[in-house]
């Protein structure tokens, strides 16, 4: 099996930056010399994630994943190695050698995110220069989308045709069967055809940049329906991906606030208005996993539907994960009649940001959606505004939305003190780690551990232990492997850093702990002195088990009158002497700068 040298693989990660691809997924913050955020990986509300920008590593300290950019990408895109390394280097613009990939490690993941490269392409080539795609082009001056937009979004043009696309795909050796897997083809019996006919094309990217899925809007009225949505694929989980986002995502994380619409046009006229702090559901409801992505970049959400029915309603569903995330919640209610798109094109960009600027409450907008003079009507309106403030994981929100409900609903205060007084713990309950996201409660070996902590951040620690200790000298199995992979580098190599240890290295644990003992705080004075302290503790913590060993025969020897407890007693006192001398050699090194 081919593989990338390990040369290239270290020039791309060397050029890479860590905090720069994290930045991609999670909203950091500096802290110290490290950067903070919300892990992406596990469910949490105070930041325990943690990126190490001077050694490109990072970890978290609630779930336990770790590692270098290679492993996040893996870690977040659900990609092999190869994928992650290929990732990086396109995006830095580093070319790996043809010969040293080899195409069927490639994995399903990755031949769907060629397919839906290769579409993406394809329905843009056709907007922008197909004869066909006049009068399409023509459409898109009409709805006011500039140049700048289609090149942004990568808008396309799918012809009207039932093989368009298929023949195109031939050409680049592409299967029919691979674009059906990526829903761009269906099948009639045993024939192929396009699935997109004659559609406007909306690109769906992950946060990362790459087309996951498409929409389509039907360019005829007799097309139906209206918009056609690419199904899930292994690379496309609608409920974890925001249509918009790859786009906005640096404007939402600067402005801490995100605006959420349902449809391709709608976010695509409030960017091109100026107002790029936007999102959108695309064909789906917003879900729980919707509003966790959106709350690792914003910490405020305007939920901009439709104000007809349909949009309200969806509204209404939308406002509990919002609400749960943890993101301040607020409800655009544009006038009958009206959706984003329409209304910024009517009311231009400041006329729409005084709608966000007046955007109702939560408790506002429930109080105009029913009629609370109904007693029916009213006791839902109670009962879904409790849960929803029992529901609020922050607690100023929660007070404050609690505030907001008492203000219009005078008569819900008695009702919201009891519940939310019988339910006083749910929001700290929620911050709880579930029990699989808990950190491991097996024993460490805190003398190994820090003494490999101090091999990773010096190599002449490294050297040192080397002089000094075996691998099996470490009692860890995790240390143990560690050590021995840092000497097994140093011989070879010569001094490496961890970031390089983790690609060199397939042990998962190991790769954590190293991430964990990176990213772990650390003072940062005297490592040589430390260093000695913990070589010393692991050889006499090795004699004590020897000299416990004989302790054990000796007390046997001395039930059976044996006649070789004379030799086993000179072994232990042997080992004694050897423990004091041990102790009386610790070096005194002069305190300096470490
Ligand atoms: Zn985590």
């Amino acid at each position: 099996m081919a593989r990338i040298p390990d040369e290239i693989i270290d020039t791309i990660r060397e050029q890479a930056d860590i905090v720069d691809l994290v930045s991609d997924y999670v909203t950091l913050k500096k802290s110290g010399k490290n950067y903070q955020g919300l892990c992406p990986f596990h469910n949490e509300k105070t930041p325990s994630f943690s990126v190490n920008p001077e050694r490109q590593i990072f970890h978290c300290f609630g779930c336990g994943k770790g590692g270098n950019v290679f492993k996040f990408l893996m870690e977040h895109e659900k990609v092999t190695f190869v994928e992650a390394v290929h990732h990086i280097a396109k995006s830095l613009h580093i070319t790996i050698p043809e010969t040293a990939r080899d195409q069927k490690t490639s994995s399903e993941a990755e031949n769907l995110a060629r397919v839906t490269q290769f579409a993406a392409k394809f329905f843009h080539e056709q907007l922008l220069n197909s004869d066909e795609g006049a009068p399409v082009r023509q459409y898109v001056v009409q709805r006011g989308l500039s140049d700048t937009t289609v090149h942004t979004f990568l808008l396309g043009h799918a012809p009207d045709s039932w093989d368009a696309l298929l023949t195109a795909a031939r050409h680049k050796d592409i299967s029919p069967a691979w674009l059906e897997k990526a829903g761009l083809a269906k099948t009639n019996g045993d024939r192929f055809y396009d699935a997109f006919r004659n559609r406007l094309i909306f690109p769906i990217f992950s946060p990362s940049g790459r087309v996951v899925g498409f929409g389509g809007r039907a360019l005829s009225d007799e097309d139906q329906p209206k918009y056609l949505n690419s199904p899930e694929s292994p690379i496309y989980q609608k409920s974890r991906v925001a249509y918009g986002l790859f786009q906005t995502k640096d404007a939402i994380r600067r402005d801490g606030r995100v605006v959420i619409v349902e449809g391709y046009m709608d976010l695509i006229s409030l960017y091109q208005s100026g107002i790029e702090t936007v999102a959108a559901t695309c064909g789906t409801a917003l879900t729980p996993d919707h509003a966790r992505l959106l709350a690792r970049y914003a910490q405020q959400a305007f939920l901009a539907y439709d104000s007809d029915e349909a949009g309200t309603r969806a509204a209404v569903r939308g406002l509990e994960p919002l609400v749960v995330s943890g993101l301040w919640t607020r409800i655009v209610q544009l006038p009958e009649g009206d959706d984003p798109d329409t209304y910024v094109q009517a009311h231009g960009t400041d006329g729409f940001m005084a709608q966000i600027e007046q955007a109702s409450t939560i408790a506002d907008f429930m109080a105009s959606q029913y009629d609370i003079s109904d007693p029916r009507a009213r006791e839902d309106v109670f009962r879904g505004m409790t849960n929803l403030i029992k529901k609020t994981s922050n607690l100023v929100h929660r007070e404050q939305y609690k505030e907001e409900a008492e203000r219009r609903f005078p008569a819900l205060q008695n009702l919201l003190a009891s519940e939310l007084q019988a339910s006083r713990f749910v929001g700290r309950d929620y911050n709880t780690p579930q029990p699989d996201e808990t950190q491991e409660t097996k024993p460490r070996n805190n003398t190994e551990r820090e003494l490999i902590q101090l091999m990773l951040h010096r190599t002449e620690i490294t050297e040192l232990v080397d002089e000094q200790l075996e691998p099996g000298d470490f009692t860890d199995e995790t240390c143990r492997f560690i050590a021995e992979q840092c000497f097994v580098l140093l011989s070879n190599d010569g001094p490496a850093d961890p970031a390089t240890l983790m690609d060199r290295i397939d042990n998962e644990e190991a790769v954590q702990v190293i991430a964990e003992l990176i990213n772990a705080a650390d003072s940062g004075t005297n490592f040589e002195q430390r260093a000695w302290d913990h070589i010393i503790r692991i050889k006499q913590n090795q004699l004590k088990r020897e000299m416990a060993r004989l302790m054990e025969q000796i007390k046997q020897m001395e039930q059976s009158a044996s006649e070789t407890l004379p030799e086993t007693m000179a072994a232990y006192l042997q080992l004694k002497q050897q423990e004091k001398t041990l102790l009386q050699s610790a070096p005194q090194i002069e305190v300096g700068m470490g």
